[in-house]
């Protein structure tokens, strides 16, 4: 087998078993755990030897780019395709049109571009909402910062429920960066009663996932109910080109 096939495979096995241990330590099942392997600033090798390396899920950040390695790697029809970055709106339809799931629905405005491009389209696509659980100026999604101001969300989130092209399965978010693992612990926990409170304001949506944890929280992500961990530099190594945020 390929060297890079090879190491992949070593380090995504690898990621699945201490998903597996920390599933266990917080007694959940290692299946109620999705592993997305984040193949942004990745080469098209890259993502393709991950694939051959038995990876199901890639997880890209922008849509050019991901469009790219989707369309070169077309034939692989296993595998799933995620988008976890943040898209402007006009970058809607290129997401509508390739990605298989969004994990970074993060406006209104986009929700509604999206649906209509998924209507053209003739899919239903399956999205998280983001929401920031820190607070910080530089992170997409809805300020879920302060607990007290959760009674503000629903009103906002409820057209998006009523969009019939989506469907809202749960929420996202990208905590603020600290120095060890254990500093994302409490904005886990802070993502884990967003849902509560929201399936209780929306009994009727089911929005059981939780999408949380990079290549250094993971583990305890997991513990935290994470259902998506998205992992990249852990398994695939560092990023190779410098994509450009536009
Ligand atoms: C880049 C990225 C990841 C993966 O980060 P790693 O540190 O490479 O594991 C996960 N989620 C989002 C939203 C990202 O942008």
């Amino acid at each position: 087998m390929d060297e890079l096939i090879a190491s992949i495979q070593e380090r995504y096995l690898g990621a699945l078993d201490r998903i597996a241990g920390a599933a266990k330590r917080s007694g959940r099942s290692p299946e109620a755990v999705k592993l997305v392997v984040v193949t942004k600033a990745q080469p098209v090798e890259t993502a393709r030897a991950a694939i051959e390396a038995g990876v199901r899920i890639l997880g890209e950040n922008y849509a050019e780019e991901g469009v790219t390695k989707i369309q070169s790697l077309a034939n692989f029809s296993a595998v799933e395709w995620h988008m976890i970055g943040h898209v402007q709106s006009r970058k809607a339809q290129l997401v509508a049109g390739n990605f298989n799931f969004m994990h970074s629905l993060d406006s209104l405005k986009l929700a509604r571009r999206l649906d209509r491009f998924c209507a053209e389209a003739g899919r239903i696509l399956p999205v998280l909402l983001e929401v920031n659980v820190g607070g910080e100026e530089s992170k997409s999604g809805w300020d879920a910062s302060e607990e007290s101001k959760w009674q503000a969300l629903p009103g906002e989130i409820a057209e998006i429920f009523t969009l019939p092209n989506l469907k809202v399965l749960g929420l996202m978010s990208m905590p603020p960066l600290g120095n060890d693992a254990e500093f994302s612990r409490p904005y886990f926990q802070k993502l884990w009663r967003l849902r509560e409170f929201l399936t209780r304001q929306f009994p009727q949506a089911a929005i059981s996932e939780l999408s949380m944890g990079t290549s250094f929280d993971y583990e305890v992500a997991v513990e935290e109910g994470a259902t998506y961990v998205r992992v990249g530099t852990a398994i695939v190594g560092p990023r190779q080109t410098k994509t450009e945020k536009v």
